[in-house]
């Protein structure tokens, strides 16, 4: 059949202008965090200026044949912020508010979420800016086989390592790893982690962000000499990372008393029952909460949720959801972040200054990350381990690297924030300096 040869560049939709704005101030952010790390480490002016920048940048037109026949170009980035401390790694995300900006600002934190837990990585990202949504399955295909090829020349397994993001998933890396085998003329499992367990996936990937978020929290009640039994837990988001998270905390004896989703926010005072939600969760067809009702439990906003009396908070849902105007009334004294970037710099402010303790994003959800590098290392010598050997090495990596953020935050009398940061730039810029500037 002849094919339609109209060719139209994608649409960028509004809510796109509205969020290009806020990604122009996360990389603005980021920026500004590592120049205030910068100045608390005296860090060389040279070094610094390496580490504004992100070491590579990749734009790629993506042609796609329609379902029907026409021809659509995406816009597809891959960014490599730093390769000091071994392959770039970091996700690629499928997203209509894809954009330069935002691709650099996520490889940069992935730079320094290697680096906080020590695993031998750089940062990277990548992204397509389109709306999955509306994208038929053989459509997305095409997208992802297209735009592989595109980045192939950087990507690699000992040059970058691509991941799942924001609506990517097993099946999209299970593409990636197919077109590359394919135009390679060989089997290449190790060019992406988060794939399928048929093709070289990992035991425990899965679960590995919300298990690293809830190690960290029994970390943290420890530190501070409360038993998890008398822990009080709200939960923003309950999908990947949040259902976990509640999961394995409601399972070491935490009382889970408020959880929520986009389609709204569960309360019980005395303890949610976790099984049962998770039961309702896995029949909806969505996977939401919405329609659960259970005895004693409330209905509530997801205002009321950040602001509900627990002791501890895990935002896992959304950026910016704790902001200068609620951060006041937020009673929780305890903020663990499993999401990217859920708290602006100046909530941050307010809460460090009246003594909560915040476990930055960069360590509390970097158990994804710890279990990408157990995919790529099983990979590498092709051969597997069982679910224990996995959860039992992230466990050592997330208290190992729970206590080095801890003991230098206290060391330098800074918060947990700038401590975690502090210890990565300076783990990057050490190895910056070993290597020198080439040539
Ligand atoms: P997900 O899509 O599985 O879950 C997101 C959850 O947030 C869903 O339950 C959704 O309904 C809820 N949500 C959306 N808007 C909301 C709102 N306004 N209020 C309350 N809830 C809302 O995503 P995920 O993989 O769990 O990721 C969550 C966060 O964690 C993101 O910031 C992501 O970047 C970060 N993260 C994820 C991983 C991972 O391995 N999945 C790793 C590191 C960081």
């Amino acid at each position: 059949m002849e094919r339609q040869t109209d060719v139209r560049t994608t649409q960028v939709s509004p809510a796109f202008v509205v969020r290009d704005t806020a990604d122009h101030d996360l990389w603005g952010t980021v920026l500004s965090q590592l120049d205030e790390v910068a100045e608390n480490l005296d860090l060389d002016p040279g070094i610094h200026a390496i580490l504004r920048q992100p070491e590579r940048e990749l734009t790629v037109s993506v042609p796609v044949v329609m379902d029907d026949g026409h021809i659509e170009v995406f816009t597809g980035y891959r960014i490599q912020h730093s390769s000091a401390r071994g392959p770039c790694k970091g996700g690629i995300r499928y997203h209509p508010a894809v954009n330069l900006n935002e691709v650099r600002a996520l490889a940069a934190l992935m730079t320094w979420k290697c680096a906080v837990v020590n695993i031998p990585y750089g940062g990277a990202k990548g992204g397509v800016q389109c709306e999955p949504h509306e994208l038929s399955q053989d459509e997305l295909c095409r997208m992802t086989r297209r735009f592989t090829a595109m980045i192939m020349p950087i990507i690699g397994s000992r040059r970058d390592i691509p991941a799942p993001d924001v609506n990517t998933n097993p099946q999209v890396m299970a593409w990636i790893t197919d077109t590359v085998s394919m135009l390679e003329r060989k089997t290449v499992i190790d060019i992406v982690t988060g794939k399928p367990i048929a093709l070289g996936g990992s035991k425990g990937r899965t679960e590995a962000t919300g298990r690293g978020v809830a190690i960290t929290t029994l970390e943290l009640l420890k530190r501070q000499g409360i038993d998890p039994t008398n822990t009080r837990v709200a939960v923003q988001g309950y999908g990947n990372v949040g259902s976990h998270a509640a999961t394995i905390l409601a399972g070491m004896g935490c009382q889970i008393v408020a959880v929520s989703d986009v389609t709204g926010g569960l309360f019980k005072d005395d303890g949610l029952d976790i099984s049962a939600i998770n039961e309702h969760v896995t029949e909806h067809p969505k996977g939401l909460l919405e329609g659960y009702e259970g005895p004693g439990v409330d209905h509530i906003d997801n205002d009321e949720l950040l602001t509900s009396d627990v002791d501890v908070l895990i935002p896992a849902a959304l950026e910016h959801q704790i902001r200068a105007d609620n951060a006041d009334e937020i009673r929780a004294s305890m903020i663990v972040e499993g999401a990217n970037g859920p708290t602006t710099r100046d909530a941050d402010s307010i809460l460090t200054d009246r003594g909560s303790i915040v476990v930055p994003d960069i360590l509390a959800n970097a158990g994804g990350v710890v279990v990408s590098y157990f995919e790529w290392v099983q990979d590498l010598q092709c051969y597997f381990w069982d679910e224990k050997e996995v959860n039992d090495n992230l466990k050592r990596i997330m208290i190992r690297s729970f206590k080095e953020v801890w003991d230098f935050s206290h060391e330098k009398d800074v918060p947990m924030r700038l401590g975690a940061y502090m210890l990565a730039v300076d783990r990057v810029a050490g190895a910056v300096q070993s290597r020198g500037v080439f040539p």
